[in-house]
């Protein structure tokens, strides 16, 4: 039967009102039951609603994207203008980022951010689902539950070699120093070092994952803000676009339906993996001309912006270039999107 109601909706044969109601029976179902037609169903059934509904998604990095800079006054005002058109839209909204779970949560409350329906966090290696809940729950963070599915996944990735291992494997590395326990994970082991050694540091990790065969693999950056260099070592091939595109495909959704926001070097992938990308004037122009060049590469036409407006003005102008919000007549596109004609 569940099959049966599949076809139908594939053949586009099942009205909005019969999907909020079959979306309603097969979520009461879902939670007790592994039935794969009803598992099936209801998230055909979602997928139509979304389309129906022209819900859109964004999914945003925070800092130096999301989060407005500290002397910007128009990203504060940008900010609210943001949520609400969000809000009116219907539209969806996911955080790509690097912070921790707890890290978010106090990011979303000292900048009055929008909550979002999904959070990835720890560089890709947890995604957090909002879930229905009382108004009265005290605090946001308990507005939220980790998807074990992804959880199950990263550990299949790395199998019988956790991070307590690799971290033993690794204490003959010397110049790097562990980060704090709670930027620590099940799938994160994240270590400070000097920025000028993080090539060679890295090197030394690379030749020890190797003699050992260790699946993990290795991510620098220096910190922005300080100029600590980083050191996180992640389930091999896990980043933030690795986890985004694995939600894109377990939700699922239409690619075409998600606009990513970003700013830095853990962006990139994200955005030259093919969705369309905004990235914030912000941005390093380096950075910037390395994600366009690789659109040019790709062949890939209208899916990147490249903003005027710095953080969170770049992303309202994003979405507004890109249609998924309407455009304030007040605030016209200083840029067309690379590769428009
Ligand atoms: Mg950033």
């Amino acid at each position: 039967m569940t099959w049966w109601i599949a076809h139908k909706i594939n053949q586009h044969q099942v009205k909005q009102p019969a999907c909020q109601l079959l979306s309603t029976v097969f979520k009461a179902a879902l939670p007790g039951t592994t039935h794969r037609g009803a598992v099936t169903c209801h998230r055909l059934i979602e997928k139509k609603m979304r389309k129906e509904n022209q819900l859109k998604i964004l999914a945003t990095d925070l800092d130096g994207t999301l989060i407005p800079l500290a002397d910007n006054p128009q990203n504060q005002r940008d900010l609210q203008t943001l949520k609400d058109a969000l809000r009116k839209n219907q539209s969806t909204m996911m955080f790509v980022t690097g912070r921790h779970f707890g890290s978010v949560i106090h990011a979303i409350e000292e900048f009055d951010l929008p909550i979002p329906e999904w959070i990835i966090c720890d560089v890709g290696t947890s995604i957090y689902k909002l879930k229905p809940a009382p108004e009265s729950l005290p605090e946001i963070g308990s507005h939220f539950e980790q998807t074990r599915d992804y959880a199950f996944y990263l550990r299949r990735l790395i199998g019988a070699y956790s991070a307590t291992i690799l971290r033993d494997e690794l204490t003959s590395v010397s110049g790097i120093r562990l980060q704090e326990e709670q930027k620590q994970g099940h799938f994160k082991l994240s270590y400070y070092a000097e920025a000028r050694e993080l090539d060679e540091l890295c090197s030394l990790i690379q030749t020890e994952l190797n003699r050992n065969k260790l699946p993990w693999s290795i991510i620098a950056s220096v910190d922005p803000f300080n100029g600590d260099g980083l050191i996180d070592l992640l389930p091999a091939g896990c980043s933030k676009a690795f986890a985004l595109d694995w939600l894109i495909r377990h939700l699922p959704l239409d690619e075409s339906d998600v606009v990513f926001a970003g700013d830095s070097g853990n962006d990139f992938a994200a955005m030259t993996s093919g969705l369309k990308s905004i990235v914030v004037a912000n941005a390093d122009r380096e950075f910037a001309k390395r994600v366009h060049d690789e659109h040019v590469r790709q062949g890939w036409k209208d899916r990147l912006f490249l903003a005027t407006d710095q953080a969170t003005s770049g992303v309202l102008q994003g979405c507004q270039q890109f249609g998924f919000l309407p455009r304030d007549s007040s605030n016209p596109p200083h840029r067309k999107a690379v590769g428009s004609n």
